[in-house]
């Protein structure tokens, strides 16, 4: 029988399957090995530097290896939940939720909505569970903390049978939103319930949600990652016609996919990269396109905010997160260029230090920088499915 008082230390294991990588880590003792490259010529390192790998090639090998790992890591021991990433819980999954067999799949069901990420995750599931038997495995959806949101948020513009078939806005990112939506209530000493926030989570996808005492009513990635804010390789937003004439044009299906999810964004616009860094590096020294990239992803920031905040009715916070939002200043500046009409006021010094507030004390919204810890929410989720069973248990 598990002791409920002792479940905050519960270790978990949190997997988080890509379509080319596998990150494992247990928490605590926080030992983490993460595989990239699965299948051309895979590299594995821990939180401490890298680590010997042969070439490894599916998710199945990748989780053995990982696995063989920590259990050479002194402090090891075998965890009793397993915390799975899965990006598409379609409209059946709101809830972190126990794995078995019908859940497995439901998941591979799924996977025609998410053809690149459930089956990664799937396999990596399947591995888990079959390497760690005893353990209780539970999958924590991306796409769940937007499971409610508001069907005039959802639908497109469509004929009722496309939403009915699955054709609607989903979003993605939820872990992450969910995480830091709640830490900001934390730093301002605040109720969740009483708040209308805008987290924005700027890594290398990238997308923003309108977040109403603690529950997501607007996102900007859609039925795919591919809709909103401009990505470091996506493009985001782009007229459907355009798509239309692309292919009338004779631009195969294939060759669209790559252009609008690895050819466009930060990285197609400017024709540097697809890292922040190195754009800005471009801009300084005079790439006008690299000017142009910047410019359309501020600019896109600022319109979703002030969008959120219509479809809010106000603004207490903006939260910035993820790689970009957790490091570029600059970036967290023109965002909110010109935002003062609805009463936001940056602290220059504040971001320039770039944690927790930035914003000025006397701002009606408060600006904040928060690190993301998705593996962290994924281990308290796993933990509190684990609680509510053994409460079950013992009633
Ligand atoms: P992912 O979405 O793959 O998890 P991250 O959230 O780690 O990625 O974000 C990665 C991106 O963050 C990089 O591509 C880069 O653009 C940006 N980034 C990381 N560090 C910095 C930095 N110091 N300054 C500006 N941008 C940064």
């Amino acid at each position: 029988m598990v002791d409920s008082h002792d479940m905050t230390r519960t270790g978990v294991l949190v997997v988080n399957a890509g379509s080319s990588s596998l990150k494992v880590k247990l928490t605590p003792p926080d030992h983490s090995v993460l595989v990239e490259r699965l299948g051309h010529g895979a590299t594995a390192r821990s939180e401490a530097g890298p680590v010997p790998i042969a070439d490894v090639g599916t998710q199945t090998q990748a989780m053995r290896f990982a696995l063989d790992h920590l259990r050479a890591r002194p402090g090891y021991s075998e965890p009793r939940l397993v915390g799975h990433r899965v990006v598409h819980g379609g409209t059946e999954f709101r809830q972190p939720t126990v794995v078995d067999d019908a859940v497995e799949a439901a998941i591979d069901g799924l996977a025609r909505l998410a053809p690149l990420h459930n089956p990664a995750n799937l396999e990596a599931l399947r591995a888990a569970r079959r390497l760690l038997p005893d353990a209780l495995h539970v999958a924590v959806f991306d796409t769940a903390f937007h499971a409610g949101l508001p069907r005039r948020a959802y639908l497109y513009g469509l004929p009722p049978g496309y939403a009915a078939d699955g054709m609607r806005r989903y979003g993605f990112h939820g872990t992450s939103h969910e995480y830091v939506t709640a830490r900001a209530a934390t730093l301002l000493g605040r109720p969740l319930s009483e708040l209308r926030l805008v987290s924005l989570h700027l890594g290398n996808g990238a997308s923003a949600a309108a977040v109403v005492g603690g529950v997501s009513v607007d996102t900007s990635m859609g039925f795919t990652p591919l809709e909103g804010l401009l990505m470091g390789t996506r493009s985001g937003d782009i007229d459907p016609g355009l798509v239309i004439h692309l292919l009338r044009s004779g631009t195969d299906v294939d060759a669209l996919d790559r252009l609008l999810n690895h050819g466009s964004g930060l990285k197609g616009m400017s024709g540097v990269s697809n890292d922040m860094r190195d754009v800005r590096a471009a801009a300084a020294v005079g790439d006008d396109d690299a000017r142009a990239a910047l410019e359309v992803f501020a600019y896109r920031l600022r319109k979703t905010i002030g969008a959120y905040a219509a479809a809010m009715g106000g603004l207490d916070g903006v939260l910035f997160t993820g790689g970009i939002g957790e490091n570029d200043v600059a970036t967290r500046s023109e965002a909110l260029d010109g935002l003062g009409f609805l009463g936001v006021r940056l602290d220059h010094e504040r971001n320039a230090a770039g944690a927790g507030i930035i914003s000025t004390d006397d701002s009606a919204v408060t600006v904040m920088v928060i690190r993301t810890d998705e593996e962290a929410l994924i281990a308290d989720d796993a933990r509190a499915v684990l609680a509510g069973l053994t409460r079950e248990s013992n009633a």
